[in-house]
């Protein structure tokens, strides 16, 4: 099968093409794993992270890509939740240990044995790819592949962060950065929360544009101050500036979630300018979000479909990879980027 390959982590403003295209022998599925024939696959910020080295992958080469949806084309011998030809989706939580006090209470994302799709286990950027049964979604019949993409990882654990704010209906949410995630959070607050004004703080005009069509009530720059502060505020960003920004703006006892497996150093220093009355006194609180469980996944794809979510999708052929985490890395296209394999 054809896929890319990530041999050695680099710097993207270095190495802008990142990933090899190689043949490799397909998969093949044991036990309880299905084989997938991947359709399409979002990409993630989160991408840039492992080809960066910030999370680096548990083996060398690797194939990344953990927004996946497919068909299944093969079974493990013990396979009993699916059938061949059926739709899946994978996202982000390859697996767990299953028996760790977090997996037996739902919280299977902060589990010590969690293996990561694309980083740990070979991921989507493939024609093919296996994953054990339990980690497998079946996609609500409304969306179309390239939509499902983003909902598996941009659109759940935008989910667990708005979870994670305790937000109540006619409470003000504030969004720092607008990409996948953020226009997704949007979609799903106007939906559970119809009385809330959402504030977005985005660098581009672009975003901030894209942001008032979909509906946000206010938006303006990382530095603005909006009309009125926010009671949670959820940060998608990979860098830090925003975060002491964000906290600025936060109600007494507001809380900042902040989506993010790691963060960038470029701007680390920003956080010298934190002030503790005016940015933390109060009772602010911080949260961050590890990453997503199966039932983030699977109650948003449930609540994805009943509202329903149209992301917006900006959808690569499988040749052009390279480009599309460089158009991510430099913020270049709105909305959802999808990798298109079959
Ligand atoms: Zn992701
Ligand atoms: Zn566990």
């Amino acid at each position: 099968m054809r896929a890319w390959m990530l041999h050695k982590m680099v710097s993207l403003d270095e190495q802008p093409s990142p990933l090899v295209l190689q043949n490799i022998p397909n998969p093949r599925p044991v036990q309880h794993e299905i084989l997938v024939e991947v359709s399409v696959c979002g990409i993630c910020h989160t991408e840039l992270d492992e080809i960066e080295g910030r999370t680096p992958p548990e083996n060398l080469p690797m194939i990344l890509g953990h927004q996946v949806v497919g068909r299944v084309s093969s079974l493990g011998k013990a396979v009993t939740r699916f059938k061949i030809g059926d739709r899946v989706g994978i996202g982000w939580i390859y697996s767990s240990c299953g028996s760790c006090e977090y997996c037996r209470t739902g919280n299977d994302n902060l589990c010590r044995d969690f293996k990561a799709t694309g980083q740990d286990r070979p991921g989507g950027y493939a024609d093919f790819m296996t994953v054990p049964e339990n980690y497998a979604f079946h996609i609500p019949d409304i969306f179309q592949d390239e939509q499902a993409a983003p909902l598996l990882c941009a659109g759940a654990i935008g989910y667990r962060s708005l979870r994670l704010t305790g937000l109540t209906d006619g409470q003000r949410l504030g969004l720092t950065g607008f990409g996948a995630s953020g226009h997704l959070v949007l979609m799903l607050t106007r939906f559970q929360y119809p009385h809330s004004d959402i504030y977005v703080f985005a660098r581009s005009t672009k975003e901030r544009q894209f942001a008032l069509e979909l509906g946000a009530a206010w938006a303006g720059d990382t530095m603005d101050t909006p009309p009125r502060f926010c009671h949670a505020i959820i940060d998608t960003t990979p860098v830090w500036k925003p975060i002491v920004e964000a906290l600025r703006c936060l109600e007494p006892g507001g809380r900042l979630v902040v989506n993010a497996i790691r963060k960038e150093s470029v701007d680390q220093d920003y956080l010298l300018k934190l002030d503790y009355p005016e940015h933390l006194w109060m009772e602010k609180e911080i949260k961050s979000v590890a990453n997503v469980s199966r039932r983030d996944i699977a109650e948003f794809l449930g609540i994805a479909a009943e509202i329903p979510i149209q992301p917006e999708v900006q959808i690569y052929p499988f040749l052009s990879v390279n480009e599309a985490l460089m158009d991510l890395k430099q913020s270049r296209i709105r909305g959802a980027k999808v990798l298109k394999v079959h």
